[in-house]
């Protein structure tokens, strides 16, 4: 495969075969992303993308799980979308789920039988970035997303039969907002009742400081971060993890049969000193 650098997939599609439908982020303004910062956001030629799906369906053809690169696929045109999927069912026989990235107005821009087609057609998981259920720390790190869009959006995707698979950033607020971000941020979740929820931890770094007048939290406070919007979740049907490796401990369970033992362990890693109280830990390999 022909790929661009910087190519970003979730963890859960390590063994996907990708295809970089575009290059780079179509919105590009979020002050805690360095993922596609390098990149001049271009929408790749349909007849291109499909040469390379022949291509691999040749060399491929047991192909299973598909992820469509770069950020928000899904912002793309529903034609475009249809086509896409159309060929790579064409192309990959076995072919079970194709899964990308997806922002909420791209989401809600669709209507229901279009999400209900584009499901028909295979598509699978959408990765939402919730990040914060907090509006205003949403405008504060310039994610030009509601929260209202974004429960929206999973709602009626989840309702079409598509999966969302959303992100929640711990410490995304500092200190100052902490109070906030998880108060909302769990009630945001329990509205939108996502089948997957991964928590990732925000470690600044000096390009992505954007929090002059607010402090960073600890290593500690992250993790009590969790256990305070953990404690809130009144989640039916959701498979939970903070196994990511800017988690100090790696947690899975579902919900809502394993909260109890989730905020035991949680807890119980908050009285160990295994956490930095001072600082925010050691800096993982990727940073
Ligand atoms: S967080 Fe998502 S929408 Fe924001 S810049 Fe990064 S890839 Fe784009």
């Amino acid at each position: 495969m022909n790929y661009r650098e910087p190519l970003f997939r979730p963890p859960g599609e390590a063994d996907s075969l990708i295809f970089q439908v575009a290059y780079g982020c179509p919105h590009n303004t979020c002050s805690f992303c360095l993922m596609y910062k390098t990149v001049r956001y271009e929408l790749r030629n349909l007849n291109d993308v499909k040469k390379e799906i022949e291509k691999a369906g040749r060399s491929y053809p047991e192909t299973r799980r598909i992820f469509l690169a770069d950020g928000d696929v899904m912002t793309l045109e529903y034609e475009y979308l249809c086509e896409l999927l159309e060929h790579l069912n064409k192309n990959f026989a076995n072919l079970a789920r194709v899964n990308l990235y997806a922002n909420g107005s791209s989401i809600i821009a669709k209507s229901a039988e279009q999400l209900a087609k584009l499901k028909e057609l295979k598509l699978n998981t959408l990765y939402l970035g919730l990040e914060t259920g907090d509006d205003d720390l949403l405008k504060l790190v310039r994610k030009k997303e509601a929260v209202d869009t974004m429960v929206e959006a999973a709602v009626l995707a989840q309702s079409c039969g598509l999966r969302c698979s959303v992100m929640v950033l711990l410490g995304l607020g500092g200190k100052e907002m902490t109070a906030m971000h998880s108060e909302k941020t769990a009630a945001a979740l329990n509205r939108m009742q996502p089948r997957l929820l991964s928590f990732l931890r925000f470690i600044e770094l000096p390009q992505t400081k954007m929090f002059e007048r607010y402090e960073s939290l600890t290593e500690y406070d992250a993790v009590k971060e969790l256990y305070d919007i953990m404690e809130r979740l009144d989640l039916k049907r959701t498979v939970i993890r903070a196994n990511h490796s800017s988690n100090p401990v790696p947690l899975e369970g579902r919900l809502y049969q394993d909260k109890s033992r989730l905020l035991v362990e949680i807890a119980s890693i908050l009285k160990s000193p295994l956490l930095d109280k001072k600082g925010p830990g050691a800096t993982p390999m990727w940073l």
